[in-house]
């Protein structure tokens, strides 16, 4: 089974503007995401074109700030300091990565935590990984949702994780763990991949490496979860981090790329934008 993330999304994405479509009535206004862009790279410059158009068929509204890439780190922290006190405002975010002059560490934890609708705030990262409430990464929780959409049992099942990233690596692997599988983490330093990855029945892989996850290293019949996004060298196209076209035929379940996690993150941007917004009301 070929698991599309883009239809996925598509659906979940209807259900959620309906749901937001009752929010003028309910609670007087919709959920407010403002996305910060500084500078102009193409690939941060693409991401958040498409956050402004999920928002956008989500009915959620998007401001997108842009700042030119000689912002000092105080000028970008005084903007966040604007917005996390800004009661009209649900959802914060700074698009990765920022020039080398700004400290990533010092602008995520600027943001307000109930307001870090990506996820990265290290008080949500501790909740995460104590089991308490908080807001998920984008990625992993969309992995999660495409295993439960395509019916795939997790619990009692061998995982293992390919990339050990705070953004998706580590917490895919905790979620999977929550989820009662037997999780395995593996990196570049890990020697004897192929043997390790070879034994999971679920492999997420997330390593930023164009195809390099070739059929030897997938066990017949395991769920594939490609969260690679590569240029394909010889093609120039886009592709990801598992040869799809040597593993189609021996997984059982897998994921395209484009169209298969990447779709899924954007979902679960909205949803976390919609969280938060309903947690603001409620306070
Ligand atoms: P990252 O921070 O660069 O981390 C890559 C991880 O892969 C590291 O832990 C690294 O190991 C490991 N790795 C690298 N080469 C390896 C190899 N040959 N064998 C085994 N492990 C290896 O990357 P990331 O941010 O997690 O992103 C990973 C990929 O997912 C990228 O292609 C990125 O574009 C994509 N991505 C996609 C989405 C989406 O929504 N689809 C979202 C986020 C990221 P070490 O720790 O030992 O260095």
């Amino acid at each position: 089974m070929i698991v599309s993330g883009k239809d996925l999304a598509a659906r979940l994405k209807a259900e959620m503007a309906a749901e937001v479509a009752t929010f003028p009535e309910k609670y007087g206004r919709v959920p407010h995401l403002v996305v910060i862009l500084v500078g102009e790279n193409p690939a941060s410059v693409s991401y958040v074109t498409g956050k402004a158009k999920d928002s956008a068929e989500v009915g959620i509204k998007n401001t997108t700030l842009r700042m030119p890439e000689s912002v000092t780190e105080q000028e970008l922290l005084d903007v966040i300091a604007k917005l996390n006190a800004d009661s009209d405002v649900d959802g914060l975010i700074v698009q990765l990565p920022l020039p080398k002059h700004i400290s990533e560490d010092r602008v995520i934890e600027a943001i307000a935590v109930e307001k870090d609708v990506d996820g990265f705030h290290p008080l949500n990262v501790a909740a995460l990984w104590q089991k308490r409430p908080c807001v998920l990464p984008c990625t992993p929780k969309g992995i999660i949702r495409m295993l439960d959409d395509a019916g795939v049992e997790i619990a009692g099942k061998k995982a293992v994780v390919m990339g050990r990233s705070n953004i998706v690596g580590l917490p895919a692997a905790k979620l999977l763990l929550d989820r009662n599988a037997t999780v395995t983490i593996v990196h570049s330093r890990t020697p004897n991949l192929a043997e390790v990855t070879a034994e999971a029945d679920i492999l997420v892989v997330a390593i930023g490496r164009p195809k390099l996850v070739t059929a030897d290293m997938v066990k017949p019949g395991a769920v594939v979860i490609d969260v690679g996004v590569n240029r394909d060298p010889e093609t120039g196209k886009l592709c990801g981090d598992v040869d799809f076209a040597a593993c189609v035929d021996k997984a059982s379940v897998i994921t395209p790329v484009p169209g298969g996690v990447g779709p899924m993150t954007r979902c679960c941007l909205m949803e976390n934008t919609i969280e938060c917004f309903l947690k603001n009301q409620t306070k």
